[in-house]
């Protein structure tokens, strides 16, 4: 399998540290806030990667962290730190913030379908780790002291900014900014102090003085510690590359004079038409505004596995819109395949099932991994049956949660009632769930229809539709969906 490795700048085969198995570590969430759905592609891109991993038969070892103190609003070492921030903003403890949030993104991981990491940690359960590995790098001559905080000396490095190509190079030069004190505009702190004019609710002792660690420590304590050095691949956004695993990597190399992990990948930003989606402007969509819009997180996911990981993605209401019709067919057409007569798999099949392997081995190449899913689903030399397995088969990767549709046998009704729960289509002949006007609207649509009545009809549907639901034929049977 071959993947792009953003520290050589190519595509790369895979090769684990250990027989089947790899140790990946992806920066998680700063829990301040809400994460939005850009968040999300980037771990979306991260479930993909793990899947295919997983289809190629590793066994994953996973560690996400959760950045619950040091991500500082500037990431140049100044400003404020985000959790203290939206604390005072909420007027609640730092601590009850950073719980809300982690566990509201938690949650959010589960309705977009994915895996959950095998290691959690949060950054506040490693600090004394974190002065640990600080103290490392005094030892070695890397730090100094400011009145603000440890400092790391980039120039002691022999090569700082491993991760960098051209355009990071450029955009060093114009966005780390000078701040006084520090001995190199790329230098970074370790540890910062409490402010002395202020007290934080985060604080911890430290041989230097009371304060909180930076956040390029915590990520290379979680990682490191969880998964050895070096490990297989850490991942992130594509923003983390200038800055934060640049510093991480640095750290590393100062105290290990190791690399810290063998491929780092990196997903690219999802932009609204406006601009940059970022927490900090306020400028986000998550999912919950999507749900109010009544529209799935797995058509979300289902959008993101048809952009590839490496290529922006503008989101606008009309690709949603596209993501969910398609994953909506997805949806019937494993309906009706799955009532077809089981037969035997035949070369057609494991060809399909090559193809899949081939496009999904070549960098994560899900879009077009996607397309011939599509192509499949057309093709009349194979059976349905082994579409059906083909489908099933190949949602071990994209997640969709094919194999858990449910449809009862709706042969004896005269109603498909198609809905949904925890996100999942069901369909059932049960009327029940259809609240009791909108039945008897139906039922006037349907017996207006038998009598050319369409304008009575008609004005039926049109009061269906004003109350959210939906009507339409499909041969004998009406079929019934909220809208
Ligand atoms: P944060 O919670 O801000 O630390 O970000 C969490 C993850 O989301 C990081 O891996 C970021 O690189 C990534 N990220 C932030 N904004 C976007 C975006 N607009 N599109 C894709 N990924 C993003
Ligand atoms: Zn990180």
């Amino acid at each position: 399998m071959k993947i792009y490795n953003t520290l050589t700048k190519q595509k790369e085969e895979f090769k684990s540290i250990r027989d089947k198995e790899v140790g990946i570590y992806t920066c998680g969430p700063t829990v301040y806030w809400f994460a939005h759905i850009g968040n999300m592609r980037t771990y979306l891109f991260e479930d993909f990667l793990k899947r295919v991993l997983i289809y190629n038969g590793y066994k994953v070892k996973h560690v996400m962290n959760i950045t619950d103190v040091g991500h500082l609003t500037s990431d140049s070492d100044e400003g404020e730190d985000k959790l203290e921030k939206g604390a005072r903003k909420e007027r609640k403890t730092v601590w009850e913030i950073a719980q809300f949030y982690a566990d509201f993104f938690r949650k959010d991981l589960q309705s977009l379908n994915i895996i959950d990491p095998t290691v959690w940690v949060r950054a506040t359960d490693t600090i004394l780790e974190q002065i640990d590995l600080i103290k490392e790098m005094e030892k070695k001559g890397f730090t100094y002291t400011t009145s603000d905080g440890v400092y790391f000396d980039t120039s002691k490095l022999e090569k700082y900014g491993k991760l960098w190509g051209d355009s990071e190079r450029t955009e060093m030069k114009g966005r780390i900014e000078e701040v006084k004190e520090k001995r190199n505009k790329a230098d970074f702190a370790l540890w910062k102090f409490s402010p002395k004019d202020e007290k934080r609710q985060m604080e911890w002792p430290s041989p230097w003085g009371v304060g909180f660690p930076g956040w390029h420590t915590e990520c290379v304590v979680m990682s490191v510690n969880n998964l050895g050095v070096p490990f297989d691949i850490h991942c992130g956004g594509i923003d983390h590359v200038f800055i934060h695993h640049t510093n991480e990597i640095a750290q590393v190399d100062a105290v290990y004079n190791k690399p810290m992990a063998n491929y780092w990948m990196h997903g690219e930003f999802l932009n609204l038409k406006e601009g940059k989606m970022s927490k900090s402007s306020g400028n986000i969509v998550t999912l919950e505004t999507l749900r109010e819009k009544g529209v799935s997180p797995l058509a979300y996911r289902y959008l993101c596995l048809n952009t590839h990981y490496r290529t922006k993605l503008f989101f606008s209401d009309e690709s949603l819109e596209f993501a969910e019709t398609s994953l909506g067919k997805l949806y019937e057409k494993t309906v009706e395949l799955s009532k077809s007569e089981k037969t035997e798999h035949g070369k057609k099949y494991e060809e399909y099932r090559k193809n899949f392997l081939d496009f999904i081995n070549d960098d994560l190449n899900i879009p077009s991994a996607l397309a011939l899913t599509w192509d499949m689903l057309k093709d009349k030399e194979i059976t349905d049956s082994e579409k059906y397995d083909l489908l099933i088969d190949f949602d071990k990767v994209f997640g969709l949660k094919l194999a858990s549709i449910k449809s009862e046998d709706v042969s004896e009704s005269k109603y498909i009632i198609k809905t949904e729960k925890d996100g999942i289509p069901v369909w059932t002949s049960d009327i029940s769930i259809v609240p009791e006007e909108i039945m008897k609207l139906v039922e006037i649509r349907n017996e207006t229809r038998k009598n050319k009545e369409w304008d009575k009809a008609d004005e039926a549907r049109k009061q269906i539709e004003e109350k959210g639901w939906q009507v339409e034929d499909s041969g004998e049977k009406t079929v019934i969906k909220k809208k």
